[in-house]
């Protein structure tokens, strides 16, 4: 931790914890026990033993008693998007996202309706328009006669545009494509590259509860083809911890829940070490940028699932489902079904679609239950054998609306 960043924590803590208007974070720290002793100015380690807060914390809290300005500071109000089926948290702020990213010269851009991305790209000189992949007819329309050049959204919601495109819009024309909201796996990376040969990908991330775009591609990273982001030092200050315990990862290559302090002035809410259940890991440097970079991994809720003996992770599926391209799409849901009434033992469900010339679904169940890792020394079959659950069974995606939204890839079911 830099001195300079250092200061600016400082800064947020003071500002925060002794707010005129809003008593949110002395009310959370006495709860926890954590006493603030008066004019305190954290030094790094006395940093780490300030307690994390989640979102549960911020939803028992109406946004009137969150807000820690004069609400006469407010020029907007905006909604969360509500994807964590958690109640809608509603945010006030007085400051606009900006995208300071690699624009590649794009001059038109189309994002598609999530609230983290309005605002955005005024700001980066880029004209935006809105579309709705609920009326992709519409939205396709609209696209040809703004006659974009650039794309804001997530993979699977530049799936579902790109399907809905008509012959005569020419893919060539894209220059950029910001990507966010989930993870782009490998085969989204072939998929941007086979449609939008002439794009430059620009992973970004940021979430409604810390109030913006917080880390990006710089050019060099998205001219490598990755999805790894620098979080941008004057926006927010990362942590990776790890488990339920609030333990600092600090080397390279270790998964944890990445926690953001928001370092941005008069923010309406400043979020101080949040936990934003999004799991990052910091990979080994690629690019002469002197921030870390970080590999953003997906949703705790979305892409992990606690099973007896370990844990099914989705890139890990990813990975062991790689190979059969061929034969299956690149969409998957894994089901765990915890234990009910005579069933004894939790039940693992794969569903995965074929492609046109199909797949025997026995033998791939067969295939991911032994090489699919659930811990360092276990497979699935291993978990299997040793009577933690039952086998996996593999069975057809049914064929519905694609979803526009964040995609679960590994859902729980009680
Ligand atoms: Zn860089």
């Amino acid at each position: 931790m830099e001195n300079n960043t250092n200061d600016s924590l400082g800064r947020v803590f003071r500002e925060a914890y002794g707010s005129e208007y809003s008593a949110f974070y002395r009310d959370v720290y006495a709860k926890r026990g954590f006493v603030v002793p008066e004019g305190w100015r954290p030094t790094k380690q006395q940093w780490f033993t300030i307690p994390t807060i989640s979102k549960d914390d911020l939803t028992q809290y109406g946004y009137d008693k969150r807000a820690f300005r004069s609400l006469d500071e407010l020029e907007w109000v905006y909604t969360s998007s509500g994807t964590s089926k958690r109640p809608v948290v509603l945010n006030l702020r007085n400051r606009i996202f900006e995208y300071d990213g690699p624009k590649a010269q794009a001059r038109r851009i189309m994002f598609f309706r999530t609230s983290l991305l309005f605002f955005v790209y005024a700001k980066a000189g880029i004209a935006s328009v809105s579309g709705d992949l609920n009326y992709p007819e519409a939205t396709v329309q609209l696209a040809e006669e703004f006659q974009i050049d650039a794309i804001g959204a997530s993979i699977s919601q530049l799936r579902v545009f790109t399907a809905a495109l008509r012959e005569t819009f020419d893919k060539r024309n894209i220059k950029l494509i910001v990507l966010g909201g989930e993870r782009c796996t490998e085969d989204g990376f072939r998929f941007i590259r086979e449609h939008y040969p002439n794009a430059l990908t620009v992973a970004q991330y940021g979430t409604s509860e810390t109030h913006g775009m917080h880390a990006h591609s710089c050019e060099e990273l998205a001219r490598l083809g990755t999805d790894y982001v620098h979080f941008r030092e004057q926006s927010a200050f990362p942590e990776l911890i790890r488990g339920a315990h609030d333990d600092v990862i600090e080397d390279t290559g270790e998964e944890g829940e990445l926690v953001l302090t928001v370092l941005w002035e008069k923010n309406m809410f400043p979020v101080i070490r949040f936990r934003t259940g999004d799991l990052a890991r910091r990979v080994a440097p690629l690019c002469g940028c002197k921030e870390d970079t970080y590999e953003l991994l997906g949703r705790t809720e979305f892409d992990r699932a606690l099973i007896p003996g370990g844990q099914l992770k989705s890139e890990e599926l990813e990975r062991v489902l790689a190979p059969y391209r061929d034969s299956i799409h690149e969409d998957f849901e894994l089901h765990v079904f915890l234990p009910t009434g005579s069933v004894r033992l939790p039940r693992l469900e794969l569903l995965v679609r074929s492609r046109r010339q199909g797949i025997n679904l026995s033998q791939l169940a067969e295939v991911v239950s032994k090489e699919m890792r659930v811990g360092p020394e276990r497979t699935i079959a291993s978990g299997v054998e040793d009577g933690l659950y039952l086998p996996l069974a593999c069975q057809e995606l049914p064929v519905g609306k694609p979803s526009a939204g964040k995609r679960k890839r590994i859902l729980t079911h009680e």
